[in-house]
């Protein structure tokens, strides 16, 4: 049952077993934070840890700190924090780069192996509402690769069976839709298109801590995914990479750099990859942000990725009813699934002045954000977020409607990042 006053909301939030993890987070008064699915809230630990590596590792470490504070072997450290959240195995995962470059290593690996295994198979498929680099960087490599080499995009994730053929070399898909919050089903997905003989990739950034994902079990061939939203790493921290065992050796990744090789210290001229997940390491990595990671995924360690669930889709149903019960005279329109199995962590409405509504929710302190076309977004982070703060901030939103605030001039100029 969903709560219908605020009292009810309190009383959910006395109850919640999550609630103590909020006070890991240092979050600013008079702020209620909707926007987890873009920039995570820092983790109070956060502050000490950067003056840590700044002052101490840094400063009075210097090169020694390489060896003595673990900076060589961190991307594989924080890798074994993360494989738990999605479903993925010791050794596994690495804490590198970002999404759109650990996605070109993966999609150039996987066209790789598909182009010593059956060499005709030169399409990659993927939604054309999926978030626009994941298809940049797929138009990207096609170009460098040439070959004949091309993607196909479909409308609806209803059109994915028809467009997976005899000529497709992998499946690329976000597993939760950035803009709708539409969650796809990973396993059944993945089983379609083996069966049609093309791999996997799939984009977990609005998915690793914020819905379960069982890489391993659903037989997933790739992943990648962010670690600066619902993981809450900090501004730009880097991003992860997960590549089923079987097909870890099978090529090298183009972004052959260093950090790659077998003997990186050996100064070798000739390239030798390592074994294992670490192969997919380009370059030297930014420790002061990487150390961040570790100080959000250390959270995560206290709960479990079940419980967060059941607080997330409390939360987005609670959301969903308010709105509906409260806002429900103004030209809202859901576009986020009802149905638990497709929804992810957030909650998109359309709204025809979409842009100046979220804007006079910011100044009122309610910070969601704004994706084209007229798309309001609210993102719910179960470690942070309460149900009173469902309940304020529909508040603020059905006053922003009622009185139309949002329709004064300085909430329709659009800033650089919406
Ligand atoms: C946020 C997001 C990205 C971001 O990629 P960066 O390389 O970190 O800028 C990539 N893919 C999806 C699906 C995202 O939601």
């Amino acid at each position: 049952m969903t709560a219908t006053t605020r009292e009810q909301c309190l009383s959910l939030d006395r109850q919640d077993p999550l609630r103590p993890l909020r006070d890991a987070f240092a979050l600013p008064d008079g702020v209620i934070y909707l926007d987890g699915n873009s920039l995570g809230a820092r983790p109070r630990a956060a502050a000490a840890r950067a003056a840590q590596v700044v002052e101490q590792e840094w400063g009075e470490g210097l090169i020694r700190s390489w060896n003595t504070a673990g900076w060589f072997e961190l991307p594989q450290r924080l890798g074994n924090l993360l494989a738990p959240l999605v479903g993925a195995g010791e050794d596994e995962v690495v804490v590198t780069d970002t999404t759109s470059v650990n996605l070109f290593k993966v999609l150039a690996a996987a066209l790789r192996v598909q182009g010593l295994r059956s060499p005709a198979r030169r399409v990659i498929v993927s939604e054309r509402s999926n978030f626009p680099t994941d298809l940049y960087i797929a138009q990207g490599l096609a170009d460098l690769l040439q070959q004949g080499y091309s993607l196909r995009l479909v409308d609806s994730p209803d059109e994915i069976d028809a467009a997976v053929r005899d000529d497709t070399a992998v499946l690329m898909l976000t597993h939760v839709n950035y803009k709708t919050g539409e969650m796809l089903d990973m396993a059944a997905l993945t089983e379609l298109a083996h069966a049609r003989g093309a791999l996997t990739v799939w984009d977990l950034a609005h998915s690793a801590g914020a819905v379960p994902v069982a890489l391993r079990e659903s037989g997933a061939d790739y992943a990648v995914g962010c670690t600066y939203k619902y993981l809450n790493g900090g501004p730009g921290s880097p991003a992860f990479l997960w590549v089923a065992p079987a097909l870890r050796d099978a090529f090298w990744q183009p972004l052959s750099g260093w950090w790659g090789h077998a003997a990186p210290f050996a100064m070798e001229p000739d390239y030798r990859p390592r074994s294992g997940v670490s192969r997919f390491l380009c370059g030297t990595q930014p420790m002061t942000s990487l150390a961040m990671v570790e100080c959000g995924l250390e959270i995560f360690g206290r709960t479990d990725m079940q419980a967060l669930r059941a607080k997330s889709l409390q939360l987005t149903d609670l959301f969903i009813a308010l709105v509906e019960a409260r806002c429900g005279h103004h030209p809202l329109t859901l576009v986020t699934p009802r149905e638990h199995a497709r929804r992810g962590s957030q909650v998109s409405f359309a709204h025809p002045q979409g842009y100046a509504v979220m804007q006079a929710l910011i100044e009122r302190g309610v910070i969601g954000d704004y994706r084209e076309p007229r798309i309001i977004r609210f993102g719910f982070t179960p470690l942070y977020t309460g149900f009173a703060d469902v309940w304020d901030a529909v508040e603020v939103l059905r006053d922003v409607l009622d009185s139309g605030a949002y329709e004064a001039a300085r909430f329709q100029t659009r800033t650089a990042v919406t």
